[in-house]
């Protein structure tokens, strides 16, 4: 096992046992510390996404920078309400008790990050980790290099190594982080990578978030606002090249709507990156040269109806719209994760229930159509992660919607309170005093069963 990495965690360790994290104006003042640290490195942040992803600087500003000051605002202005011990109403077999809830941390926790929105995924968690108590050991991605630099700048700067730590390296030094003993693990990546971090974690019991991904349904009935519905999915699926997780996978679409549709969708490409996307300022880039020769691969022998431009030297993926009779495509085994967007039609709206089933329990599922009433039926009848009728990926932004999968996209919730949530404990217990010790539960029970019997009918 690896020294350093050992000493690391050994201190982090201590550093948690030490208490030092329990204090709740300790974890208020570094919280306005890392915001204060990360309005300091704005423009580097931007810059290092910018290099890693090609983000322009209004793209890395909304869907990470500031999504990361709004966590840390929510943590800041509620973590005082959180942390207060609640009373419960006692029961009455107890009486007389006083019942309580309290959040306490789970101790030292495990991060492993994805390299798609690599600051905002890697910092998210770890202010509601902190403001729950907990230490923090990040590992990011290996492959959004400059970003993590840049984190780790940043949270050395606010935090000791006892509270927080970066550990940068790719699967090598995440498996050997694994192999350690964590009271809470926190990952966000793949569907494959996510089941040997549950099965690590299983070896100590130890309680896992999963956030990973999958395909998502996007269904477009003949109801549909067309412009609209365009524009809503070609800024979901083309924001950050494809690389999102919650971004719409594939489109079902009524076939009475289809040719328009993909007309609007054209349309509304040029609209938002020009006509050539690879100089638009606005459109990204793919991860590596490993991603884009994927991506690549799944359009070969594809009904192109629209992009399909690629330059690996300069990880450029134009937008690309593919036409689809049947399920059977390359396209449609494994989540995309680019920005290639299949389209595949129906006449019968029966035919969507098949084509959800199949990649069943999605982390997101949309659907565009004019009758709400209709799009509440279908989200309501189907598992997912989170969704939206009429929109695509902005469920996201709402800190009050729980946000995380189920069944093959993950397990387990953040974002606002529930990041909270997710690295606390809720500690139940009970106080009594000694002056009063009612005999009813202690045995012989032979002459106060009846009596006991008939309390607890009344109480059920
Ligand atoms: P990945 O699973 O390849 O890597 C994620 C992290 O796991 C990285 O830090 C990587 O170094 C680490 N890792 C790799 N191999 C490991 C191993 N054997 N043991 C332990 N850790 C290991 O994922 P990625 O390519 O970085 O990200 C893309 C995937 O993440 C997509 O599937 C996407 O849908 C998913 N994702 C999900 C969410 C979400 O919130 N649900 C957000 C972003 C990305």
């Amino acid at each position: 096992m690896d020294n350093t990495l050992k000493s690391i965690i050994d201190n982090q360790k201590d550093y948690f046992n030490s208490k030092k994290t329990i204090d709740i104006n300790f974890r208020i003042a570094l919280l306005k510390n890392l915001k204060k640290e990360i309005e300091l490195n704005e423009k580097d942040i931007e810059n290092a996404l910018n290099v890693d992803l090609g983000k322009s600087s209004g793209e890395s500003y909304l869907t990470e920078i500031a999504f990361v000051y709004f966590e840390i605002k929510i943590a800041l202005k509620n973590i005082k309400k959180w942390v207060k011990r609640k009373p419960v109403r006692s029961s009455l077999l107890n009486f007389p008790s006083s019942d309580y809830i309290i959040a306490e941390p789970y101790g030292n926790t495990l991060h492993i990050s994805p390299w798609n929105y690599p600051f905002q995924l890697a910092i998210a968690p770890l202010i509601g980790a902190v403001a729950a108590g907990n230490t923090v050991l990040l590992k990011p991605s290996e492959y959004s290099v400059n970003t993590s630099a840049i984190l780790n700048k940043i949270l050395s700067k606010v935090f000791d190594d006892g509270f927080v730590k970066v550990v940068q390296g790719g699967p090598e030094i995440a498996s050997e982080i694994l192999k350690f003993k964590w009271d809470y693990i926190f990952f966000t990546g793949s569907v494959n990578v996510g089941k040997i971090v549950a099965k690590e974690a299983a070896k100590n019991l130890t309680p896992v978030t999963l956030e990973l991904g999958g395909k998502n349904p996007c269904v477009i009935d003949k109801t549909a606002s067309l412009k609209v519905t365009a524009k809503r999915i070609v800024w979901g699926k083309f924001t950050n090249c494809g690389q999102t997780c919650i971004a719409p996978d594939f489109l079902i679409v009524d076939n009475k709507i289809k040719s328009k549709l993909i007309i609007e969708l054209k349309n509304q490409i040029i609209k938002t990156y020009g006509e050539k996307p690879i100089e638009s300022v606005e459109y990204g880039r793919i991860i590596s040269e490993k991603h884009i020769k994927y991506l690549s691969s799944l359009i070969e022998n594809q009904k192109i109806l629209y992009g399909g431009n690629i330059d690996i030297d300069k990880k450029y993926f134009q937008p690309t719209l593919v036409e689809l009779d049947n399920l059977d495509s390359k396209l449609m085994q494994n989540e995309i994760f680019g920005p290639i967007l299949p389209i595949i039609g129906y006449d019968d709206f029966n035919e969507v229930d098949e084509f959800i089933k199949k990649y069943s329990h999605p982390l997101a599922l949309y659907i565009f159509t004019k009758n709400i009433a209709f799009g509440r039926k279908f989200l309501e009848s189907y598992p997912f992660g989170g969704g939206a009728i009429n929109d695509t990926v902005i469920h996201i932004a709402n800190d009050r919607l729980p946000f995380g999968g189920i069944g093959q996209s993950g397990m387990g919730k953040y974002h606002g309170e529930s990041t909270f949530k997710t690295f606390s404990h809720f500690k139940p217990y009970l106080s009594k005093p000694l002056w009063i010790d009612p005999p009813l539960r202690y045995p012989p029970f032979k002459n106060k069963i009846n009596f006991l019997k008939k309390l607890l009918k009344l109480i059920q």
